[in-house]
């Protein structure tokens, strides 16, 4: 897609799921790929492993570079650390992908405040501030900028039982408009995904169990699960030229899951 060869690239939370899917793919459209993840260094070496290959086949040194950078995105020392990492590393950072997320089940009476914040911690504040750390670096260098996060069609559905989850990600809707408001006038874009129910390993439960899987997939107006390859096919869209004039925009990749199924048949004659 067109912009996208040699930029460098940070994914957060680049080891398992979708964000193996975006690294993987980026890396395929020219991009250099910085591997974030927390607690799994194998994933992450699964990630550029997939992603040379995919970039570059049999040919050694095709010009795609990749970094594995350990940190916790709900630390603010570690953002700052990988920011500075990618800049030191590849020269400059030019797109932020806000992956890494969580959830934590529990109904919403009784979760404890340290679960919480846990999900706040990493799905919201974490992607806040390495948006923050991020444009910091855009500005300072007086380059264009691209920022996507990772929402969930829970941006806009309610979800009991995941309550945090669900004000995480509705709290990211207005953190792809207000950063795209205050900065479309310095070259910064910033826009969101928002999956549908996605086969990773968050959903390993239901996706292991065949009838769990059909009672989700029975909500699906497309019948079907989503891919973290369709997922990522969407962020490349997103990150690359081709979307030049997009900002403040979450694009949502559900299988028609936001359409209000129960419409589908008139409910009166
Ligand atoms: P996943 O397979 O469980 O992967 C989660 C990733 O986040 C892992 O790479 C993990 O790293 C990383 N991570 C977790 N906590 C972190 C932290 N504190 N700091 C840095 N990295 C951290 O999940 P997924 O399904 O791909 O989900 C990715 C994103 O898509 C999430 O934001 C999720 O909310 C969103 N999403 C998923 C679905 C779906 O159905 N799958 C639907 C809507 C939205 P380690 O493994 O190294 O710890």
């Amino acid at each position: 897609m067109k912009g996208l060869k040699n930029k460098n690239a940070l994914i957060t939370g680049g080891s398992s799921g979708i964000g193996q899917a975006i690294a993987i793919r980026l890396a395929q459209e020219g991009c250099n790929i910085a591997i974030n993840y927390r607690s799994s260094p194998e994933g992450a070496e699964d990630t550029e492993e997939m992603a040379m290959q995919k970039a570059c086949g049999d040919i050694e040194n095709c010009g795609v570079k990749s970094l594995l950078i350990q940190g916790d995105v709900s630390q603010e020392e570690d953002i700052i650390r990988m920011v500075n990492t990618v800049v030191e590393k590849f020269g400059s950072l030019d797109i932020l992908i806000n992956n890494a997320g969580i959830q934590i089940e529990c109904p919403s009476h009784e979760i404890p405040t340290a679960d919480f914040d846990r999900v706040i911690g990493v799905n919201l504040r974490g992607a806040y501030l390495c948006a923050r750390e991020s444009i910091k670096h855009f500005l300072s260098q007086n380059s264009r900028g691209i920022i996507i996060n990772i929402s969930s069609v829970h941006e806009i559905i309610p979800r009991p039982m995941y309550v945090s989850y669900s004000i995480s990600k509705g709290g990211m809707e207005n953190l792809t408009k207000t950063l795209a408001l205050e900065y479309a006038n310095r070259g910064i874009r910033v826009n969101a995904i928002a999956p549908g129910a996605t086969i990773t390993p968050i959903n390993q439960d239901w996706i292991d169990d065949p009838q769990k899987k059909a009672v989700v997939e029975s909500h699906i107006p497309m019948g079907r699960a989503g891919t973290s390859e369709e997922m990522a096919a969407a962020v490349a869209f997103l990150a690359s030229d081709e979307a030049a004039y997009i900002t403040g925009q979450t694009l949502f990749i559900d299988g028609g899951l936001t359409l209000y199924a129960d419409f589908r048949e008139a409910w009166s004659a």
